[in-house]
């Protein structure tokens, strides 16, 4: 007898109609290489074939629709290469136009006007009407229609299978085939409790309905079955390691709040903490003394004071004898935390460094020395932290900020760093819907600064396009005179650094034209300069010795120049919603009323419409970043992508997250009565979940 292992495996050329050259296609395409592949190749649409629409009901190019109807006379227009048929088709309600741009000849035998037609296809709009290019005809023969399958599956195919002949349909016959023989060959993943508490298809039956169903409630039904098993066992995997982190990991204990926290609050802290910034201390005060492992996840929005949370948090860790490192994402963005902690801490005689990728050997050198005899107590930097050299006596603390762009790998590596693990505090401006946050940070505590420190004027944003630029320019030079400074951004389009630089250098010329010298002074800071220039830019800046600063998108996380009130940002259409929101939240640091303008062509997408809309109607990082999940869809969510936590073979976060709770529900309904897994009736969870998820769970990253 095969087992379930072998027949999944299967290559895929020994399935009938594959065959060496459509199998080398298939692995090259679709990367399905096996039997078990072709199986996870799922539908990526139904089309209804049970439905048919009046041609007064098409009001959208959204769909396929199903018209059955007269055709009329062919009729053709265009010459050479653009020479096009096209016929209409009338049922009572209308017309619509039929149009092919090819293959003319074959359908002017095969079509015969006024007969009747089922036809089928995408309608297009044009010009105010819609047509159907290029439909699937099929003619009605007598009075009767013959049964029709009601959902087709639609499957994702590309233009070289096309080509040879694999289109969806002949990649849903290839999978008809497999399907009716898997039975008996996939063992369902989860246990009988799980199974019956949401009466869930099984596994096997899910597979064929899945591909083939019989109805839309049978396909939604199967959906179920497959989402909730994907996000399950990646809840299960977040939830589990936690858990193992909070009974196995020791963690360091600071029972203390000593002098150096006393003293910064009470003679050196220049405002009122929020109430959201208390709270927030208070949890992770709670995790310090626990004895267990802090991984803790701060989000809070652009400006919500988190680095003054994490130096207090630090400050502990000192009181109670350890050292404390921040690690930052860019170098602007660690000298920067730099700058802010010495002069926070200036007085109370605490040793800080930076360490970035420019620190000089001779420096180097000697921070590293300071760092293993316990001398420097707080590091600041780059990732030039976690490079093997460098040693601490007693880390005890670790902040990240700006999660996304670090990997859970270089999480993991500051464990490496003691014996018992350091605590470590991530901080993130962008903020992250819970659906995405329960499924990227599943395995972290979760901590939100929801307020902003008070004094904060709203920031007034504006939607100009190119025929306004001088109106725009007129708005930047009242501010100037009115003692303010403005921030023009130009987008990075990444296919070429050099003309990325040759746009930015155009617009920093027509801005020195408009903001001559000696009477306006620029800074120009991007990607090409090296980190001195740059720095040398910032500072001018925010010194206030120019008045206008032009970048790439390198100021986008972190910098901190209360007296700037204009953000203008060139080509808005270009930045996504969080790089749009963390760009804005750059201003309005101040007391003067801070204003943001989205420059954008004339003519721009669908889907940038939707993004400045969203901008103009709110501020509320949360709000933005739901509206993100929708309009993209989870995958595409910065710094997702590479944490490879969210490719989902079906479930789709910004869709599914009643799914995602459930799955979440269940799994902690689990492991609190069960928190290793040991029982043996979760035995077949605990079996399935490293396969299921391919996702590492964190903890087994280290050791
Ligand atoms: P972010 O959360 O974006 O890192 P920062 O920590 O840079 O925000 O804080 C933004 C600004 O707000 C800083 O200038 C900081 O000094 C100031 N700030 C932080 N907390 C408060 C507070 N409780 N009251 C007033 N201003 C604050
Ligand atoms: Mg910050």
């Amino acid at each position: 007898m095969q087992t379930q292992q072998t027949f999944l495996e299967t290559p895929i050329e020994y399935l009938k109609g594959v065959g060496p050259v459509r199998a080398e296609l298939l692995k090259k395409e679709l990367s399905v290489f096996t039997f078990g592949d072709l199986l996870l190749h799922f539908p990526f649409r139904y089309v209804d074939k049970s439905k048919f629409t009046k041609v007064s009901e098409v009001i959208s190019d959204q769909l396929y629709i199903q018209v059955r109807g007269k055709l009329g006379p062919f009729r053709k227009a265009g010459t050479g290469r653009a020479i096009r048929v096209m016929a209409d088709l009338s049922d009572e309600t209308g017309k619509i136009e039929l149009i092919w741009f090819q293959g003319h000849r074959w359908i002017m035998e095969k079509l015969i006007p006024g007969k009747e037609y089922i036809i089928f296809g995408k309608p297009v709009e044009f010009k105010g009407k819609f047509n159907i290019p290029h439909p699937e005809t099929e003619e009605v023969t007598g009075e009767v229609i013959a049964p029709r399958d009601k959902l087709q599956p639609v499957y994702s195919t590309t233009e070289k299978l096309r080509s040879r002949g694999l289109d969806s349909k002949a990649i849903g016959k290839l999978v008809k085939t497999l399907v009716s023989q898997i039975s008996g060959h996939i063992s369902e993943s989860l246990s009988e409790t799980v199974l019956a508490r949401i009466r869930l298809m099984a596994r096997e039956e899910a597979f064929r309905h899945i591909h083939f169903p019989q109805d839309t409630v049978n396909l939604e039904r199967a959906q179920l079955r497959l989402k909730f098993e994907e996000l399950f066992f990646l809840q299960l995997n977040m939830l589990l390691s936690r858990q193992i982190r909070l009974y196995k990991l020791e963690g360091y204990t600071f029972p203390v709040i000593g002098n150096y926290l006393n003293t910064f609050y009470k003679e050196h802290l220049p405002f009122e903490l929020t109430n959201a910034q208390k709270k927030v201390i208070k949890e992770i005060r709670a995790d310090l003394g626990s004895g267990r492992q802090m991984n803790r996840l701060l989000q809070g929005d652009v400006g919500s004071g988190k680095t003054l949370v994490a130096l207090m948090c630090m400050l502990i860790a000192l009181d109670n004898g350890f050292q404390a490192c921040l690690m930052a994402p860019t170098e602007i963005l660690a000298n920067q935390h730099y700058k802010t902690i010495s002069r926070m801490v200036a007085g109370l005689g605490i040793k800080v460094a930076l360490l970035t990728g420019s620190t000089k050997k001779a420096d180097r050198k000697l921070i590293h020395q300071q760092l293993a005899n316990g001398e420097m107590q707080i590091l600041t930097g780059t990732h030039a932290l976690i490079e093997d050299t460098v040693e601490f006596m007693k880390l005890g603390l670790v902040v990240i900020d700006e999660q996304h762009r670090f990997g859970v790998a270089q999480r993991a590596s500051f464990r490496k760093k003691s014996d018992i693990p350091p605590h470590i505090l991530v901080m993130t401006a962008t903020p992250i819907p819970r659906t995405l946050a329960m499924t990227m940070y599943g395995d972290l505590d979760l901590s939100v600064i929801d307020e902003l420190p008070p004094g904060r004027t709203p920031i007034l944003t504006r939607h100009f396009t190119d025929a306004n630029r001088l109106r725009v320019f007129g708005f930047m030079r009242s501010q100037i005179h009115e003692g303010r400074q403005v921030y023009v951004v130009f987008p990075l389009i990444h296919e070429s650094e050099k003309l990325d630089l040759k746009f930015l250098m155009d617009g920093f010329e027509a801005i020195s034209r408009e903001f001559p010298l000696p009477r306006y002074a620029i800074s120009m800071v991007h990607g090409q300069l090296s980190s001195q220039d740059k720095e040398y830019e910032m500072q001018r800046f925010v010194k206030g010795e120019t008045q206008i600063m032009v970048s790439t998108t390198v100021i986008e996380v972190g910098v901190d120049v209360p007296n700037a009130s204009v953000m203008v940002i060139e080509n808005a259409e270009r930045f996504g919603l969080p790089q749009l929101h963390q760009l804005r939240g750059r201003v309005g640091r101040g007391a003067a009323k801070s204003y943001c303008i989205l420059m954008t062509a004339d003519d721009i997408s669908y889907q940038a419409k939707k993004r400045i809309r969203v901008m103009l109607e709110t501020t509320d990082g949360f709000k933005i970043a739901e509206a993100d999940l929708e309009i993209r869809g989870p995958g595409d969510i910065q710094g997702t992508q590479q944490s490879g936590l969210l490719n989902f073979r079906i479930a789709d976060l910004a869709q599914d997250e009643q799914v995602l709770r459930l799955a979440r529900n269940v799994a902690e309904e689990i492991l609190k009565n069960d928190p290793l897994l040991d029982l043996p009736s979760n035995a077949i969870l605990k079996r399935n979940m490293g396969s299921m998820s391919g996702n590492k769970p964190f903890w087994s990253l280290v050791g």
